[in-house]
């Protein structure tokens, strides 16, 4: 075994392999996977591998589909069979909701070239003649769709990697992962030891385990998951080709052919969780005894639409162990705390995604970033908040429990929840506050009549579109009070601050004390990695407030510059809340309770203060991400409670009042602002999103030279606004969500990154990528997977010059 790698993957189930095949293909063949049994002693080698390429998530999909194809070059490639059958996959909906999903992935599906359309009950009886259709609203066919062998899959990655130089350790466990002063690592097992820049956590089953080994805790946890293969059904035995799969969501239970029956597995409700206290270090190829009585309901349901598999004896059960994430996507990325440290754990779909989270990683460590925005996947959109024994497994019950049910735009799950909450929580709760779920804390997204009111859900316009329409118009018409203390904020403080951030950020950092500047920070291929608001507070204190679910993702960007000797960079998110009062009469509700001037002539536009607001200490900004006048005052957390109550307070006899953050997306729509993992990813580059003049190029800042060498490029796709016929979206009672492709005389234009109702405007709103089109051109944005009349617009409808933001 050798003794230096560039990498070292620990883990040789379906991922690992994938990874070090990828990490080969890529280029870095001095690379080494250690396994601790045979390949496959995970999740792995019991797995029913079916493989589909549909996903709500466009990018999920897009690797789903790369995967897809792989295997077939794979064999090609390696000489190893994947067992690779492709007969097709079904979909059923039996409600108006799935049919509505099911039409927006079929959309999506044709943006990005892949095969996947709605077919009749005709054309779907002569493909599978054992279905029983009735009830079913819409079929859908994938004709790729099927499954592998998983042993196979894995192999021909072994295969393919050891072709490219990679070497396989099996019988090898990993006994310890010693860090390194110079941030390089030593990895432990009886064989020998090897010495590498970077530990890749592939460990399946026993992530946590290993990831113990390196100091750390990931939020994982394994559950049991059962399907069973019935004896030989005669009609089946009787056929000269392979029935197609079958995805009936709504019944909970999947079926596939397997050799001349079917394989039927299910997610129950009543899941039952596994090795809470840890993965035992001699499980391997176990599995636990059969429990069919767990999934009997899901059974029934696929007797009622297959019946023969009423009449088949059952051949075979297993009831193995899989391992989740509490949002069931992988966990995936360099540690932002350790250095050198990847993980890719928690895996459920691992034969739908093998090749493509291969891919990713590799690209991630050869390039330093991934090809697309995969910020659903990254380990940094939890904080170690999420470490949470309880909160861990009260998801992935509920990841479990629902694994086939419709995931809605807007959707806030209440497992595990409240887990964070602020000093104004108890007061917003009884002012009828229906709260989201953001990077852990509880924030208000809407405000009901009645406390406890909680959203329905669907594709279309639910419960809470009233209600916000008349908090947005509310403040558009007199004042709004909306909590911010969500966003991210870090005071950069010492003599090196300005000389440090500007090191960091695109733009050039205000000179004058009490200025503020909007900048991007700029990604490893020069895309934005994220967009911030720094105040020069003082001549060596700077406040930079940015997006708060990225606080953990920025925190790899921040950490790559070296701060100068004297100089303190530190989070204030948990340290302080804020609220921004926004709105034309904002200035006369803050007037109330301050003794500072808040006139024009005192606080201007981008400007800030140090001021008292009803005696309570706040950093007040004049911006607001509503495009109207307003303030962003920052207090202590402690004094959050008292600050609102005031405003509360001083805005009831003018009736303004709180606002969520769901009127707070559709008021800066109507202005046209981007947002951070929207409108902003570092799929983007700032010449696409209209941010190439806040990039300064006759300075130095974190990858300018990425941002160099793309920057003089004609944008591939810009950043524009959308309204979508009234007609249209009145009809379906919806509006666009995110991610609806675009389409121009029937050829893919772009999708959707944002879309509300623009209240105060009037108009369904949007915010997309798009190529090829322009302002004033008619376009069809597939809300609801259906075609609606569009318009792109030249300015945004609110206020394009700004008058009310400088008022
Ligand atoms: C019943 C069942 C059915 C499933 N059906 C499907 C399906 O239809 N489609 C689909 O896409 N997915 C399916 N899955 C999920 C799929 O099996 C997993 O997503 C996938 O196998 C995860 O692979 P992995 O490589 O991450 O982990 P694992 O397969 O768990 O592999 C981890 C490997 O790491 C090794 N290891 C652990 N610790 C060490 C150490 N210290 N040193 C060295 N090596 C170590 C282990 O021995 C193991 O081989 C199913 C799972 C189950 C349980």
């Amino acid at each position: 075994m050798k003794t230096h790698a560039q990498a070292v993957v620990i883990g040789g189930g379906v991922i690992g392999c994938s990874i070090l095949y990828h990490l080969a293909k890529l280029g870095w063949s001095d690379v080494v996977l250690l396994e601790r049994d045979e390949l496959t002693s995970g999740s792995t080698w019991h797995a029913a591998a079916n493989i589909h390429g549909l996903h709500d998530s466009a990018n999920i999909s897009r690797l789903q589909h790369y995967t897809m194809t792989l295997y077939n070059e794979l064999e090609a490639e390696t000489g190893q069979s994947c067992g690779v059958f492709q007969p097709g996959s079904l979909y059923l909906a039996q409600t108006e909701n799935r049919a509505h999903q099911l039409r927006l992935q079929a959309a999506k599906a044709k943006l990005y070239g892949m095969n996947f359309h709605e077919i009749s009950r005709d054309e779907a009886e002569r493909l599978h003649p054992l279905v029983d259709f009735d009830g079913i609203s819409c079929i859908m066919y994938e004709p790729d769709g099927g499954n592998v062998d998983p042993s196979g899959v894995t192999n021909a990655y072994a295969v393919g990697a050891r072709q490219r130089g990679a070497e396989i350790h099996r019988f090898t466990p990993v006994t310890a992962t010693v860090p390194q002063a110079d941030g390089t690592w030593i990895v432990e097992t009886p064989k020998g030891n090897i010495h590498t820049p970077w530990v890749i956590n592939a460990a399946g089953l026993w992530g946590r385990e290993v990831a113990k080994l390196a100091g750390i805790e990931l939020p994982l946890q394994p559950t049991e998951h059962q399907y069973f293969v019935t004896e030989t059904i005669a009609e089946i035995a009787g056929m000269d080709r392979r029935l197609p799969s079958v995805a009936d969501r709504d019944g909970e239970y999947y079926l596939r052919q397997e050799g001349k029956g079917l394989l039927i597995g299910a997610y129950e409700r009543d899941m039952k969780f596994w090795a809470e206290d840890g993965t035992p270090l001699d499980f391997a190829h176990d599995l636990f005894p059969d429990d069919l009585e767990r999934i009997e309901d899901n059974m029934m349901r696929a007797i009622d639409r297959v019946p023969v598999v009423g009449e088949a004896g059952i051949k075979r059960v297993i009831n193995g162990p899989m391992i989740w994430s509490p949002d069931s996507n992988v966990i995936l990325g360099p540690v932002p705390e350790l250095k050198g440290y990847f993980c890719c754990n928690g895996i459920i779909p691992g034969f739908s995604q093998s090749a493509g989270m291969g891919w990713m990683v590799a690209e991630w460590l050869v390039h330093g970033e991934m090809k697309y925005d995969m910020f659903a996947w990254d380990i940094a959109r939890f904080g170690l908040w999420a470490n949470d024994r309880e909160f861990v497994k009260a998801k992935v019950k509920d990841q479990y429990a629902h694994r086939f049910a419709i995931h809605y735009p807007n959707e806030e799950r209440s497992a595990g929840r409240p887990l964070r909450v602020r000093p104004a929580y108890e007061m917003q709760r009884e002012m009828g506050a229906v709260f989201g779920l953001n990077y852990g804390w509880e924030h208000p997204l809407w405000f009901a009549d009645t406390p406890g009111t909680v959203d329905t859900n669907g594709f279309t316009r639910q419960n809470w579109w009233g209600p916000v329409g008349e908090e947005a118009r509310m403040l558009r018409e007199r004042a709004g009070i909306i909590d911010i203390s969500n966003f991210a904020k870090y005071r950069v403080k010492g003599p090196g601050a300005e000389a440090w951030l500007n090191a960091v950020f695109a733009n050039r950092m205000p000179k004058a004390v009490g200025r503020s500047c909007l900048t991007p920070l700029i990604g490893v291929r020069g895309g934005i990695a994220g967009d911030a608001t720094v105040t020069r507070l003082g001549e060596e204190e700077f406040w930079v407030i940015s997006s708060g679910m990225a606080e953990r993702y920025h925190k790899r960007f921040f950490d790559a510059v070296p701060l100068p000797e004297g100089t303190v960079f530190e989070s204030l998110t948990e340290a302080v809340c804020g609220f921004n009062v926004a709105g034309p009469r904002s200035r006369e509700l803050l007037q109330r309770l301050t003794n500072a001037s808040l006139a024009t002539e005192d606080f201007p536009f981008m400007r800030s203060a140090r001021i008292e607001i009803a005696g309570v200490d706040c950093v007040a900004l004049r911006v607001s991400f509503t495009g109207d006048l307003g303030w962003e005052l920052h207090c202590a957390t402690e004094d959050q409670a008292r600050l609102y109550a005031a405003l509360i307070d001083a805005g009831r006899s003018m009736r303004a009042g709180p606002v969520g953050s769901r009127a707070l997306m559709s008021l800066r729509l109507e202005k046209g602002y981007g947002s951070w993992s929207r409108e902003y990813s570092p799929e983007y580059r700032p010449q696409e999103a209209g941010l190439a003049g806040l990039c300064k190029m006759d300075k130095d800042f974190l990858n300018k030279a990425a941002l160099e060498a793309v920057i003089g490029e004609a944008p591939r796709e810009r950043l524009v606004m959308l309204a979508l016929d009234e007609t249209d979206v009145t009809a379906s009672n919806a509006d666009a969500t995110g991610g609806e492709p675009i389409f121009m005389d029937g050829v893919g234009v772009g999708r959707v990154t944002s879309g509300a109702y623009g209240y105060s405007v009037g108009m369904s709103l949007a915010l997309g990528y798009v190529s090829g089109a322009e302002p004033g051109d008619a376009v069809e944005v597939m809300v609801l997977g259906q075609p609606h009349r569009a318009r792109i617009l030249s300015e945004p409808p609110f206020d394009p010059e700004g008058a009310r933001l400088r008022a």
